[in-house]
Order: structure tokens, then sequence, then C-alpha cells
């Protein structure tokens, strides 16, 4: 299976140079050939649209084109194919997951990429050779598993630059320790397991104070001035960081539970239909629930494993998981509980990722009743 291993660089003034020059030659290709599009009865395809290509190099407006490697420029076009295809793929319903938009004109200040296909780069001993870039370095924070069938080349809306090649990766662990677990997402425990194991979310609120900061003091520096770009490049990085720093926990997590477990349960989070709140730190725990899902949902795919949801209509925090009790609503205050039916005690959280993963099992039914069996009577019947 497909994985992609990505590694920072710094490049040198030179290459700096070359690659914004690339980047705008991806970028004028990208957006010619969609406005081309745009206007076409019948989507060209991408053999018409290299041809294309091909001709506006011979005009006086384009010919700069030719000054880069042609290899990117050409993925540029592929991608653009690929783009309408996922949004035509969305909108019949032969795509799911995320809604997928039509493809959008490429700005400046968004993040900048250019791909190159095996004709086009070299894996040499210690750095990269890029057609008509030069040798590149990066840091090799983890050896790459494999020869990668492409590179591409990033520059994020911090001034950042990556190499993120494409490999051939084996699948590992084809045998879940696990039979299921179910997970409770929150606000306040980021992850509550059935198995008992209780994940929270790193500490954001550092950043968040940084943000706001930045942000005030945005709103007073006169537009186009250079300190304000230099404040809109700060509050990018603060952003960067906290992204980093949540996707490392997400991709970690995901990672963890995907391979330990066969079936993993989650509560179906309508979040888009969630209150809207102004206040960061919450918007990133939306943010997080969602990206933890897709992941969570993407990697049972590549493990081979099931992935379930269940209704978030369900009252999964108002049942005891040991005999099925309904106690009704709990204050969000409350955070542990002792059943008056049949005298288990349970923390919240993890009473509800233990009915979440038997909601998504067993349909919502007991499989035991009596009080007297463990609560790991009903994982040893399964
Ligand atoms: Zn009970």
């Amino acid at each position: 299976m497909k994985a992609r291993y990505q590694y920072r660089f710094y490049p040198t003034d030179q290459q700096r140079q070359s690659l914004a020059q690339l980047f705008g030659c991806v970028r004028v290709v990208w957006n010619d050939a969609l406005a081309f599009c745009k206007q076409s009865e019948k989507l060209p395809g991408y053999n018409k649209l290299s041809g294309l290509l091909t001709q506006a190099k011979k005009t006086e407006l384009r010919q700069w084109l030719s000054d880069v490697s042609s290899v990117p420029l050409q993925q540029s076009l592929r991608h653009l194919e690929t783009a309408y295809k996922n949004f035509f793929n969305s909108r019949n319903g032969k795509r799911k997951g995320k809604k997928v938009g039509m493809p959008k004109f490429k700005k400046k200040t968004n993040t900048q990429s250019a791909e190159f296909t095996k004709a086009a780069f070299q894996l040499k001993k210690d750095s990269v050779y890029l057609a008509k870039i030069g040798d590149i370095q990066p840091v090799w924070s983890r050896e790459l598993p494999s020869e990668p069938s492409s590179v591409t080349v990033i520059k994020d809306c911090a001034g950042r630059y990556f190499l993120s090649f494409v490999v051939e990766i084996n699948p590992v662990n084809a045998v879940a320790k696990n039979r299921s677990i179910g997970i409770d997402l929150g606000l306040h425990i980021f992850a509550a397991m059935s198995s008992g194991e209780k994940r929270t979310s790193p500490d954001y609120s550092k950043s968040d104070r940084k943000i706001r900061k930045l942000q005030k003091k945005l709103a007073r520096q006169p537009k186009d001035s250079r300190r304000r770009e230099i404040t809109r490049i700060r509050i990018a990085k603060e952003h960067n960081r906290i992204s980093d720093t949540r996707k490392d926990f997400l991709h970690k997590l995901s990672t963890k539970i995907v391979s330990e477990n066969q079936t993993i349960v989650l509560e179906d989070l309508n979040v888009s239909g969630m209150v809207k709140n102004r206040r960061l730190a919450r918007a990133i725990s939306l943010q997080g629930w969602r990206e933890f899902r897709n992941l969570c949902e993407a990697k049972s795919d590549k493990f081979g494993r099931e992935f379930r949801t269940v209704s978030r209509w369900e009252p999964t925090s108002q049942i005891c998981s040991d005999c099925g009790y309904k106690w009704g609503k709990l204050d969000l205050k409350v955070r542990e509980i002792i059943c008056i039916n049949c005298n288990s005690r349970h923390c919240r959280d993890e009473n509800a990722s233990r009915n979440i993963e038997r909601q998504g099992i067993f349909g919502g039914s007991f499989p035991q009743k009596t009080p007297a069996q463990s609560r790991h009577g009903a994982s040893a019947r399964l």
C-alpha cells in the first residue's frame, strides 16, 4: 500500500528563487487549464490539455514555461484531471467521505507545490536531485522504507519547505490483538476507550493566547504594510504549530487503535451541526474529532479493519454499560456514577465508550443481563 513520507528542507537562495519560479509556472498552468475547462462544453482530458501546454510554450506570452522542468507542469494537469474526477464522483455519490468541491484557481498566498515523477528526480546518497532545481538536502528524520515513485516539493503559508515522497509500504499487524473497541470523544478527555484507556488532547492554550494577541495586533496594523506581513506570517506559524501537534497526536492515536482492534466503533458526530463557538480551543477539538474519525476510517481500510459508527442520538451516557439500567441524563459535572441496579462503579466517559462499543457490535441489545457476570463477560462471549 502507498504512503507518504515527508521531510523538511532549507533551500539555498538560488534554490529558493528557482522554486518560486517553478511554483509560479505550476500555478499558471493549472489556472490556464482550469479557465479552459470552465469555458469548454465537454471537459477536456489530460492529453488535450497537455497538447495545449506544448502549444502555449511556443507563444510569446507563455514561452517562459520552458524555463522550468516540464514534468511538474504536466503533473499539474494530471492533478486537475483528478480534481475534476473527484468532484464528479463526489457529486454523484460514487466517492464516499467528505464532499469534494469544484477545482479552484490557485493563489500565490496558498500552499505551493510541484510534483516530480521518476524521470525528473534522483535519490542520491544524502541528497535529492530535482530537474532544473539541483541537489536538495532534506532533514532525514526517518529512513525511506522503499524506492519512492514520486516526490512533491511543498512550500507552506509560513514559508516552510518540504519534500513529500510517495512510497510503497507493507501493511503491518495483519491480526488485531482485540476483537473490538468503543471510543467516546469529548472535550474534557479527547478519547475514552472501552478498554479503559484515556487520552487527553495536547494543550494548545499557549498558542491560542499568542494567536489572539497577534490577531489584535494585525487588526491595528495598516494594510499592505511590511510589519503587517510579518505579523501575518507569525500567526501562520503559530497555527502551524497547533496543527503539527494535533496531527501528530491524532496519527499516533488512530494508528494504535486501528492496529490493535478488529472493529472500531465511534459515535457519529455531526460536527457541522454543532453549536458554533468562538473559542479556538473548542474549534480545535471539533476539528480534531473530524480528523480523528477520518483517520480511523481510512486506516481501517488499509489495515483490513471494520469501522462502524453509532448514532449520536443513542443515550450512551444514560445507561449502565454492565446491566443496561437507564439512569437518565447526567449533568456534565458528574464524572463518576454508581449504578443503583447492579452497584458497579463507572467513570462517565469510559461507560459511554463501552455503550458505544456494545451499540456498534450488538446493535444495542445486552448480550448478558445478569449483574453477577463481570463486565468482561460481554467480550468473552463474542
Ligand atoms: Zn448497572
